[in-house]
């Protein structure tokens, strides 16, 4: 786990690490339409969260979204055994070359972060939304969540933490960054 580097003023953090260890407000999942759990940072989750967190999806899903979650969407449970509060689930999209799902893929970011503000909130952590199973290319995504968070995080009392599980990813996002002209 790396010791985070700040931009946009303090309010986006920027680090290498597991999320299932982060103590926060919430912790964004990558998850599947089903919320049943999965590969991946979902898997990393469940098994770090506890059996608890399979039974409020189980509801979620019973009382909220029979149909699944769709992509973009977000849902809220309990952290349970997790060192943070709660966990937001959403379903980044599956990329696709000829069909532009990058609204989508901003929109679980948009969507999480208005939950977390709407409960309170004062800080959350991402995982690299879409960019393993679900193939969405590294730096695309990184512009994607740099957009939003240069939106969104100005105008709020949040502060977002970019949990990258790779070194290569990190540094991946801090040349985006700095291409972008985004100053640490
Ligand atoms: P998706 O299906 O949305 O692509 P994945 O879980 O396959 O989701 O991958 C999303 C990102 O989460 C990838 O960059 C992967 O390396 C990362 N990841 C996997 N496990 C963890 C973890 N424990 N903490 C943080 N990031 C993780």
């Amino acid at each position: 786990m790396t010791t985070p580097m700040t931009y946009m003023s303090g309010r986006l953090q920027v680090m290498q690490g597991d999320i299932t260890a982060l103590e926060v407000d919430a912790i964004v999942n990558a998850a599947n339409h089903s919320l049943m759990g999965g590969g991946g940072v979902d898997g990393a989750i469940h098994r770090a969260a506890g059996p608890e967190l399979k039974k409020a999806c189980e509801a979620l899903r019973r009382d909220q979204w029979p149909d699944g979650l769709p992509d973009g969407e977000v849902a809220l449970t309990p952290g349970f055994n997790l060192p943070a509060r709660h966990v937001i689930h959403t379903v980044g999209p599956v990329y696709a070359k000829t069909i532009d799902k990058s609204d989508l893929l901003a929109s679980c970011y948009q969507k999480s972060l208005t939950l977390a503000g709407e409960q309170g909130m004062n800080t959350i952590a991402f995982p690299a939304i879409s960019t393993g199973v679900y193939g969405y290319p590294f730096d695309q995504a990184c512009e994607i969540v740099l957009g939003v968070m240069a939106e969104r995080l100005p105008h709020s009392d949040l502060i977002a933490t970019l949990c990258f599980f790779g070194e290569k990813d990190l540094e991946a996002f801090r040349n985006v960054a700095s291409r972008l002209g985004y100053q640490r």
